[in-house]
């Protein structure tokens, strides 16, 4: 046996405490959120309706560095966590780079995802709260799924509104979210006027994130004791995420390097976040450097070709006005098999930190994310779900530039989860199915003359 170390692990006392609250360290805040009628800064009431309160505050809040982790929360944390760091002798040895590359291994939750993460915290506060029902949108189905768990466990109902194409294209995500007892209808439906609006117009409509997310909100606003819950994009979210930044932390520590880059895909930038911000706490405080890379797919390319600007986190227009990079709400992803990208939009606390140039983005074309998803399973084991391919290519990238300059470098990705209920779209990707999809500047520039208005 070598003493080469594959897998480093913490015990479940070394469990984050606290999550990283980065908007406490930024120099230039997040601007806030607006009432799209008055235009007025949001405060953490006129949230009330639509979210669990602590989550409103959670939300808003730009001074606490850390922010306890309530005992039941943690004591779920514990049925997986810590997740693996591993070393990925077997990816550098397939591209014969010096560089040292670690994924951090969210995919073991038995979601199969991060997701769960923030799944738990929301779920929990909602009981708290006196809350009964939860609500939200799904596309792929991961978010659905770990919000139908967590529900369960903490004793609430969850209807969940799934985009329909994936209802159709991932039943066995639909089985799961039923499995833990929740209610699933595929989005756009007639069961809400948001999804009316859109099917009486155009009555083959596949569905969109945006749609969802504007019916499961209409459902919390129109049924009491009913919350919403989203899974990404909003800072809470990734608030609850940085507990995988916080291991990673450590397990570096254990592995006796630092990372020189850290890499994870992007949808609204959740496991990004929650990979990084525990990171570039040392690159604000004391000017570690260290580069931030998030991997967008480029058919939903809005860090690297939209605009920062106020727009709605959804289709119909219910949510307050975001300051964030976008493709305007109206936009309409490719159906791409990533489904947890397929997002017009980036959470407030990323689209300042890209502004302010702390981070970067790629984009990836489809294809080119299931060649480093194949050839990461066949050297590390493990079938990474359509989104994470996104992170893997753009390490594969950076890998090979290594190789170019002989730099070992130390990369870091996260490893947002396992494709294992994917199949269907591996399965087209291998018989040569799959296409790239080119956005030209003037779909992209239509649906921004929109959002000028707002
Ligand atoms: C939802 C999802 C994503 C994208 O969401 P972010 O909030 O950007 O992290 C990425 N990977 C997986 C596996 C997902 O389920």
């Amino acid at each position: 046996m070598s003493n080469k170390r594959k897998r480093f692990m913490l015990a479940e006392e070394e469990i984050p405490r606290y999550w990283y609250n980065i908007q406490a360290d930024m120099a230039n805040k997040p601007l806030p959120p607006l009432n799209p009628a008055t235009h007025e800064p949001l405060k953490p009431e006129d949230l009330y309706p639509i979210f669990a309160e602590e989550l409103c505050r959670q939300e808003l809040n730009q001074t606490d560095e850390w922010i306890e982790i309530p005992e039941p929360v943690r004591e779920m944390y514990k049925y997986y966590r810590s997740t693996p760091l591993v070393r990925a002798y077997g990816l550098e040895e397939a591209l014969g780079t010096p560089a040292h590359i670690y994924f951090k291994n969210e995919s073991v939750s038995p979601m199969g995802s991060h997701k769960l993460n923030s799944a738990l915290a929301q779920a929990y506060y909602c009981k708290q709260e006196g809350v009964t029902n939860v609500t939200t949108e799904t596309g792929a189905g991961q978010w659905g799924a770990a919000l139908s768990y967590a529900a369960r466990l903490f004793g609430l109902e969850a209807a969940v509104y799934q985009v329909k194409i994936s209802y159709e294209q991932k039943p066995y995500r639909r089985s799961i979210m039923q499995t833990y007892g929740a209610q699933v209808t595929p989005s756009p439906s007639m069961s809400t006027r948001a999804g009316k609006d859109i099917l009486t117009v155009n009555p083959n409509y596949q569905g969109s994130l945006g749609t969802a997310i504007s019916e499961a909100i209409e459902l919390a606003r129109t049924t009491p004791n009913c919350k919403y819950t989203l899974g990404s994009v909003l800072s809470h979210v990734s608030l609850h995420q940085t507990v995988i930044g916080l291991e990673a932390e450590k397990q570096m520590e254990l592995a006796g390097e630092y990372p020189d880059m850290i890499i994870a895909c992007f949808g609204g930038g959740s496991n990004f976040g929650g990979i990084a911000f525990p990171f570039m706490r040392h690159t604000i405080l004391e000017g570690k450097q260290t580069r931030y890379i998030a991997a967008e797919p480029a058919s939903c390319p809005k860090l690297t070709r939209g605009k920062f600007h106020y727009d709605f986190g959804d289709e119909a227009g219910y949510t307050p006005l975001l300051p964030m990079f976008t493709l305007g709400h109206n936009f309409a992803p490719a159906h791409i098999h990533a489904g947890g990208l397929r997002y017009h939009g980036a959470g407030v606390i990323v689209s300042q930190l890209l502004k302010d140039k702390l981070m970067e983005a790629v984009d990836i074309q489809q294809l080119e994310s299931f060649e480093a998803g194949c050839l990461f399973a066949r050297a590390e084991g493990i079938i990474p779900a359509p989104e994470s391919c996104h992170a893997i290519a753009a390490t594969i990238r950076e890998a090979k530039k290594c190789k170019e300059t002989g730099e070992e470098k130390v990369i870091l990705f996260n490893l947002s989860g396992h494709g294992l209920i994917d199949m269907a779209s591996y399965d087209k990707y291998l018989a040569g199915d799959l296409v790239n999809y080119e956005l030209s500047d003037q779909e992209i520039e239509k649906n921004l003359e929109e959002i000028d208005k707002l």
